[in-house]
C-alpha cells in the first residue's frame, strides 16, 4: 500500500471504533453532503444528489406505472390551516418554522413553512372534489419540507430535507386502505430491488403513527451498527382530514359523503440508509442500481500508454456506455493507480476495470468488485455482456449480504428478562409478543430505549403472552433501538 492510500484509510474512522463517526467521515470524504451556514441544514453535493436522482427516477416510474401523477403545492401554508386537524397540529407544532414578516411588513396572518402538506392539499381537494366521478385523486409531489430539529445528522435527520409526498383521495375506506398498502409495497420493492436494503413492512403502533392518521405502515431497515432505520411510511388517514377540511363528494347514491385520504413519503434519508447498510471501513459501497458511476476504468500508465492503453480504455468506456452502463474513465495523471483504486473504493463504485499494457497483449481487462474485492480477468470480447451481468450479481450479493446480517441480528424472545439482556448486549431486532397496549410499549421504551418498529404484515401468527404484562398477544412486534 502506498503512503497516499494509507492516508485515505486513516481519514475514515473504523466502524468498530465509532460507527457514528464513520458515517460522518464517509459523508464528508465521499463528498455526498456538507454542512451549511444554518445549523441543522445540509448541502447535498453533486455525488450525493446523483444518488438521489436515481432514487427519484426509480420511484417515480413506480408511481406513474400505478396511475399516480405529479403536481406541486406551495412552500408556505397559512398558520391557521395547520390547526384544523387536532392531532396533526399537536404532532407538528413543535417543529414548525414560521414566517412573520414579508419585506418590511408584519404579516396579518403568519405563514408556516410546510413540515408536510396534508392541510394545504386538503384545502385544495375540498375545492376540486365534487362528485364520485372526481375520485380517486392520486397526486404525488417531489418537494422540500422543513422540520425544526434539535439534533441533526446528514441525510438521517436535517431541518430541511427533500422527499416525495403522495396525497390521495378515495370513495371508500377499502380503496384508501388498498392504496396505503400498494404504496408500502412500492417502497419495499424500491428498497429491496434497487437499494439492496431488506426491509420489514408492517403496521406501526398507535403511539408511533403519523399525527392525524388512522393507521401508519412503515418499512424498517437494519443498519450496520444494529440500529433500525424507518425508511418510509404510508398513512391511511381515514376521514380525519376530510372532516377537518370538509372534503365532500356526492356519492353514487346521491348522498353527500366525506372522502377517505392517504398520504405517504420517503426522503433523502434513504441515502443514509444505503450508506449504513452496505458501507465498510474503506468507505461507501453503492448498489449498482443507484450508483452514479457503476464502473470506473483505471488505465495503468506504463511506457507509451497514451498511444496504446488510453485509446483502448476509451474504447471500452464507449462500448459500455453504449450498453447503458454508467461508466467513468479516470485518466488523470496527477495520481497513481493505487491512489485511484483507494479513492474510487472509498466512493463506493461497484466495479473497477484496470487496463495495462499486459492486459492489451492478452486482449483483456482486469476487474475488481467493490463488495467482495474479488478480481477476475474479462476478455475484451466479453465485456459488453459480462459487465452488466456482473453489476447485477453485485446488486444481488449486496441484498443477500444485508439480509443475512439482519437474520443474524434478529432474536426472538419470550420473556422480558430475555428481551432486556438482548437489548443490553448485541444490537439488532428483537421479536417479542406484545399485547397491543401503549403502557407496555412505553415502559419497554423507557427501560430499554427500544422502540416498537412495526408489526410485520407477513409473519406467522403467533399466539403468545405480552413480555411486559403477560396478557394475550395477538402478534409478534419487532423492537429495536432506532435512528
Ligand atoms: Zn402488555
Amino acid at each position: 500500500m502506498t503512503k497516499s492510500q494509507n492516508s485515505f484509510v486513516t481519514e475514515i474512522t473504523p466502524q468498530s471504533e465509532d460507527f457514528s463517526r464513520w458515517y460522518l467521515d464517509v459523508v464528508r470524504r465521499a463528498e455526498l453532503a456538507d454542512y451549511s451556514p444554518v445549523k441543522g441544514c445540509m448541502v447535498i453535493r453533486p455525488y450525493g444528489y446523483a444518488i438521489w436522482e436515481h432514487i427519484q427516477r426509480l420511484l417515480d416510474q413506480r408511481f406513474k406505472a400505478t396511475g399516480h401523477v405529479n403536481a406541486y403545492f406551495p412552500l408556505f401554508i397559512p398558520a391557521g390551516l395547520l390547526k384544523r386537524e387536532k392531532e396533526h397540529v399537536e404532532g407538528f407544532a413543535p417543529q414548525v418554522a414560521w414566517v412573520t414578516r414579508g419585506g418590511d411588513e408584519e404579516l396579518e396572518e403568519p405563514l408556516i413553512i410546510r413540515p408536510t402538506s396534508e392541510v394545504l392539499v386538503g384545502t385544495m381537494y375540498a375545492k376540486w372534489i365534487k362528485s364520485w366521478r372526481d375520485l380517486p385523486i392520486l397526486i404525488n409531489q417531489w418537494a422540500n419540507v422543513v422540520r425544526w430539529e434539535k439534533v441533526t445528522r446528514p441525510f438521517l435527520r436535517t431541518t430541511e430535507f427533500l422527499w416525495q409526498e403522495g396525497h390521495t383521495a378515495h370513495e371508500t375506506e377499502q380503496e384508501a386502505e388498498d392504496e396505503t398498502l400498494l404504496i408500502l409495497r412500492l417502497y419495499k420493492d424500491l428498497a429491496e430491488t434497487d437499494l439492496a436494503m431488506p426491509v420489514l413492512d408492517g403496521l406501526k403502533s398507535d403511539s408511533e403513527k403519523f399525527a392525524g392518521a388512522s393507521r401508519t405502515y412503515s418499512i424498517e431497515a437494519l443498519m450496520g451498527d444494529g440500529r433500525a432505520l424507518q425508511a418510509g411510511t404510508s398513512h391511511h388517514l381515514g376521514q380525519n382530514f376530510s372532516k377537518a377540511f370538509e372534503i365532500q363528494f356526492q356519492g353514487r347514491d346521491k348522498t353527500l359523503q366525506h372522502v377517505w385520504t392517504t398520504s405517504w413519503g420517503v426522503s433523502t434519508r434513504l441515502i443514509g440508509g444505503v450508506i449504513m447498510t452496505h458501507g465498510d471501513d474503506s468507505g461507501l459501497i453503492l448498489p449498482p442500481h443507484v450508483a452514479p458511476h457503476q464502473v470506473v476504468i483505471v488505465p495503468i500508465p506504463r511506457g507509451n500508454w497514451k498511444e496504446t492503453v488510453l485509446p483502448k480504455a476509451e474504447a471500452v468506456r464507449d462500448e459500455l456506455a453504449a450498453r447503458g452502463v454508467r461508466v467513468t474513465l479516470d485518466a488523470s495523471e496527477e495520481n497513481s493507480p493505487g491512489w485511484k483504486y483507494a479513492e474510487w473504493e472509498m466512493r463506493g463504485v461497484p466495479l473497477r476495470l484496470e487496463i495495462g499494457p499486459k492486459d492489451i497483449e492478452k486482449a483483456q481487462v482486469f476487474s475488481a468488485r467493490r463488495d467482495t474485492r474479488e478480481k477476475a480477468a474479462i476478455p475484451f470480447a466479453d465485456l459488453g455482456t459480462r459487465v452488466p451481468a456482473l453489476l447485477e450479481e453485485i446488486q444481488q450479493a449486496l441484498y443477500t449480504r444485508a439480509l443475512r446480517f439482519r437474520e443474524e441480528h434478529t432474536t426472538e424472545v419470550a420473556t422480558y428478562d430475555e428481551f432486556r439482556s438482548v437489548m443490553a448486549g448485541r444490537p439488532g431486532f428483537v421479536v417479542a409478543p406484545w399485547c397491543g397496549r401503549a403502557e407496555c410499549e412505553a415502559a419497554i421504551k423507557a427501560e430499554t430505549q427500544a422502540t416498537l418498529r412495526n408489526i410485520p404484515l407477513n409473519q406467522p401468527r403467533v399466539e403468545g403472552r405480552c413480555i411486559k404484562c403477560g396478557n394475550a398477544s395477538p402478534a409478534n412486534a419487532w423492537f429495536a433501538k432506532a435512528y
